[in-house]
């Protein structure tokens, strides 16, 4: 018989998270039995000061891997014996492997952006970019493009101070790089120099409906990449494609970073398109029940 795979998320509000399906589907078409547990910190009345606990827990009970989202990144860094030298200059982790005892931990959020970013948006220029939103996912997409030429970065976000860390903690890894912190309201001056737009903010989500970008704004010598993956098509997306422009959407992303984790886990490469039809098929469904 075949050993289990257990593996599983640590984060809070991750219920509806699609990466458990995702990782299940591909190992059980791996002819793995692969199990892949939710760990809310939230509705187990736990919170971030269990993590140790939670994760020497998942190591003795033979867990393979654990995932690890908001609010754990950071928090989970303590708890680990190992990090791949990307992680730990990013300083944030979304996935420890248990190996021989070891947490080992990496950061699959950078490599999913890149990964999409290659296969979606080859070729393009990236020199000059524009960054909205400095969160998560922003500081791997940010990890992301300077490690991919990008010289210029200008970043915008809502809260000015999260902007300002991660540009000071981007400087400090990529000297070379210009890194600019520019308000909201100077976007159309930023953008007009720009190769490309990447948005990393929550709207166009459902619960924050909208773009951040006016559509006035883009053109067709700009391509746009999404991170927001649900809904998979965003208003921006549209704008952008109505206007001409290059786009990437956040799918990719997801699917990559389950992808790289699931092949961290198992050793396997996955098969991403699969993966990613599988995401569509998901995040259709949610969309249905949503109209219903
Ligand atoms: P976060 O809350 O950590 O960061 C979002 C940032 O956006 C905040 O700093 C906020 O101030 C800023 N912001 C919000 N609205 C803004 C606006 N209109 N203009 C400028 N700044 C604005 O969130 P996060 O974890 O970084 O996630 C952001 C989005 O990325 C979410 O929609 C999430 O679902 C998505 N995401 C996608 C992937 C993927 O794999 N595709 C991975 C992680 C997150």
């Amino acid at each position: 018989m075949t050993d289990s795979v257990v593996c599983g998320l640590i984060g809070t509000g991750i219920g509806p998270s699609l990466t458990p399906p995702m990782h299940e589907a591909e190992g059980s078409r791996q002819g793995l039995a692969y199990v892949y547990r939710i760990v809310d910190l939230d509705l187990l009345g736990l919170t971030v000061a269990d993590l140790p606990r939670l994760v020497r827990g998942a190591r003795d009970l033979g867990f393979r891997g654990l995932n690890i989202t908001h609010p754990c990144k950071q928090a989970v860094i303590e708890c680990l014996d190992e990090l791949v030298p990307d992680a730990a200059r990013l300083g944030a982790v979304n996935t420890v492997l248990f190996d021989e005892g070891r947490a080992i931990g990496y950061n699959t959020d950078w490599t999913g952006f890149g990964r999409n970013f290659d296969r979606g948006l080859s070729g393009a220029r990236r020199e000059r970019v524009v960054q909205l939103g400095a969160g998560g996912a922003g500081a791997a997409v940010a990890y992301a493009l300077l490690t991919r030429e990008t010289r210029n970065l200008v970043l915008i976000d809502h809260e000015h101070d999260r902007a300002r860390r991660l540009a000071d903690s981007l400087a400090a890894l990529f000297p070379a790089a210009r890194l600019e912190i520019v308000d909201p309201a100077d976007l159309p001056a930023w953008l007009a120099d720009a190769d490309g737009l990447v948005h990393a903010t929550p709207m166009g989500m459902a619960g924050h409906p909208g773009s951040a970008v006016p559509a006035a704004l883009l053109r067709p010598d700009l391509w746009v990449a999404e991170v927001v993956y649900r809904p998979l098509d965003t208003e921006l997306l549209r704008a952008a494609r109505g206007a001409g422009a290059r786009t990437l959407g956040g799918g990719g992303m997801a699917v990559y970073q389950a992808a790289d984790a699931f092949r961290i886990f198992t050793g396997i490469e996955p098969d991403a398109g699969r993966m990613y039809a599988h995401l569509t098929d998901l995040v259709g469904r949610e969309e249905l029940e949503a109209v219903r």
